[in-house]
Order: structure tokens, then C-alpha cells, then sequence
């Protein structure tokens, strides 16, 4: 009797379950406006790191049901995952740095086209790949720093015055080993022919104030213990220091300035942090959906904030800081060139033995 009455009250509490379990699905289906049981999701291989990016997939995934899963690593070691993985890769979406790393996807048949007017709207031509393969979405300079006890803003004017004697022992920049470097060195063969870049590489090189070492961060650590005068860095760098939690990198960065090079002339170098749709993406569709949403107004601002960097959407103002540097003219480039002109920068960088 007592087993009985026991096993009923189990039966039923199992079917309220089961009930409930069912409405969950049911709502769970109409907030996804989708009537099939396929769970939408998205994979992003990306290399970014930023806690406000969470929140900002939260609000991806409430606004369209579309879970966002991520995939994080470093750049070159993502791109060498998605060679190996080929058609069986799960990764819808690879979002890195640099044109040139975005152009190397693209080179090894990784990424695949994309039609989207909304990209095509929020984000400027020439920060988006000629044949619609990877999109900007967050766009850095790459600046002169200088010691504002040292050196006199008149005395700096361009990327190439660096190269003068003036200048001799003074610079301090990163190996030629790193993509941003290998950009600029394309910007300048696009701009002013491959001779004119040449010129220039072996002119820095002539004048650094030591054999290349460390990141860009460093280079501005070197002037601060007087290894150098002027530092060639990612604007995003200076902005980081300047709100580091270590307080020897915010007093390195409030003892330095940033000037923007080249302003009478091609205008300071710019590169872009984008994001392309995979080769053999699943999910292609909230791919896309996922693009365009980071490229949208109110998502930029965030996005770009984040790392200190310029929204590439053109009706969205750069942050507080960023504004306090001033407005600045940028090299007016396609940045698929960056990409294409990279085999020539390397050969040029190792012919002038920029380390
Ligand atoms: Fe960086």
C-alpha cells in the first residue's frame, strides 16, 4: 500500500518534471525565434582578452538566442590550428590582429567571402578586405613616443626624419620579426615604392638605439631608462601603460607624449584588429550576424574602448583619451596592401639586417 502511494507520488512528481522541462524548451525555442531543435551557437577562434567582451556576447546571445562560444589562443598558433583542423574545424569566426596576420589567413584559404550590406555600411573600404574576407573592427596607430624632457614636439615631424643623424642612437623599436613592424615597412612600399621603403628600414636601422628587443611596450620602458629617445609603438600600448595596474608603467607612460607622424604628408600609419568568417564555418549565418553586430554603433564603442583603440565605425567617437591625443590624418591605404606588400617588407627588413 505504502510502496504503492510512494511510487504514484514518484510518477507524478517525475511528470511535473518532465512538464516543466518542456515549457523551458518551448520558451527557450521562441526566445530564439526558431522553431527547430538545432541549439544556435557560434565559434569564435579569437585572440582577444578582454573582460568586457563577455558581457558583450551576453548581450549578443539575449538579443538573438545565439550562443557564443569561445576559442582564445594566439594569433599564429589559431591560424596554424585552423590548417590542421581544415573542413572539420569547429571555428565559425577568427578575429585577430594586424591586416597583414588577416591577409596570411586569407593567403592559406582559411577564411571565405561575406556579403553583408551592414558590414559594408559601418565599415570604411579600406579597412576591409578587397574581396570581403576579413572586416576592421578596431583600428590602432602606430605613433612616434617621445620624452617630453628630451625632446621638443617641433623637432618631430615625420616617420623618415627619424632616419636623419639628428636621430642617430636615439630610435628604439621592435624586431622585424613582428607583423606590426612588417606592415608599416608595406605601408611605405605601397605609398613611396619599394626603394623609398628600403631607404627608410636601413636609415632606422643606422640609427636604433640598440638591437631590437621586447615588444612595443618595451621600446617605451627603454626611454624611460634613458636607452633612447623615441619610440615607435601601437597608439593602444600607450593608452594601456598610461592605465596599467603597475605603477611603474603608468609613471613610464605620463613622462612621454604621443605625436602622430607625417601629418603634412601620407599621414601616421593605421592598422586594424579584424575578423573574418572561416572557410568551413557550421554556423555561417550567426557568423555573420556576430559581425555585424560588433560592428554596429553602440557595440563599438565598448569594443574599441576596451584596448584603447579607434572605432572603425565612422559614427562613433573615439574615447575620452584617445580624443585627448587630438584628431590625426591616417595613410590613406588599402589595408589589403599591408597584406600583400608583407613578402616584400621581409625581404627588404632582412636585406637592410633589421634584427
Ligand atoms: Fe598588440
Amino acid at each position: 500500500m505504502f510502496k504503492k502511494n510512494l511510487f504514484t507520488v514518484v510518477t507524478m512528481v517525475l511528470l511535473a518534471a518532465l512538464v516543466l522541462a518542456g515549457c523551458g524548451k518551448s520558451n527557450e525555442g521562441a526566445s530564439s525565434n526558431n522553431n527547430d531543435t538545432k541549439k544556435e551557437e557560434v565559434n569564435l577562434y579569437t585572440s582577444r582578452h578582454y573582460e568586457v567582451d563577455d558581457k558583450i556576447f551576453a548581450d549578443f546571445t539575449k538579443e538573438t538566442g545565439i550562443k557564443v562560444n569561445l576559442i582564445k589562443g594566439k594569433e599564429d598558433e589559431l591560424i596554424e590550428r585552423l590548417t590542421r583542423e581544415g573542413k572539420a574545424t569547429k571555428g565559425d569566426l577568427f578575429f585577430t590582429s594586424d591586416a597583414g596576420r588577416l591577409h596570411w589567413a586569407k593567403d592559406k584559404d582559411l577564411l571565405q567571402s561575406v556579403e553583408s550590406e551592414t558590414l559594408n555600411k559601418n565599415i570604411p573600404d579600406n579597412l576591409r578586405d578587397k574581396d570581403n574576407q576579413w572586416f576592421g573592427l578596431t583600428k590602432r596607430a602606430r605613433v612616434i613616443v617621445y620624452d617630453q624632457k628630451k625632446v621638443d614636439k617641433s623637432e618631430l615631424s615625420t616617420y623618415e626624419a627619424l632616419t636623419e643623424d639628428k636621430w642617430k642612437g636615439k630610435v628604439l623599436i621592435r624586431s622585424s620579426e613582428n607583423i606590426y613592424n612588417q606592415s608599416l615597412v608595406s605601408s611605405f612600399i605601397s605609398l613611396n615604392g619599394k626603394d623609398e621603403a628600403k631607404k627608410w628600414a636601413e636609415g632606422i636601422v643606422k640609427n636604433m638605439a640598440r638591437d631590437p628587443q621586447g615588444g612595443d611596450k618595451d621600446q617605451a620602458k627603454g626611454i624611460a631608462a634613458g636607452e633612447g629617445d623615441v619610440a615607435i609603438m601601437n597608439s593602444y600600448y600607450f593608452g594601456q601603460m598610461l592605465n596599467s595596474e603597475d605603477p611603474e608603467e603608468v609613471k613610464v607612460a605620463k613622462q612621454l607624449s604621443v605625436f602622430f607622424p607625417n601629418q603634412e604628408t601620407t599621414g601616421t600609419h593605421i592598422n586594424i584588429s579584424g575578423i573574418g568568417v572561416t572557410k568551413h564555418a557550421n554556423n555561417k549565418e550567426n557568423a555573420i550576424k556576430l559581425m555585424e553586430y560588433l560592428s554596429s554603433p553602440k557595440v563599438q564603442e565598448v569594443f574599441a574602448e576596451a584596448n584603447y583603440e579607434y572605432p572603425v565605425n565612422k559614427e562613433v567617437e573615439p574615447s575620452e583619451l584617445l580624443k585627448s591625443w587630438g584628431p590625426f590624418k591616417e595613410q590613406d591605404l588599402n589595408l589589403s596592401e599591408l597584406g600583400e606588400n608583407n613578402a616584400d617588407a621581409v625581404k627588404i627588413m632582412n636585406e637592410v639586417s633589421w634584427k
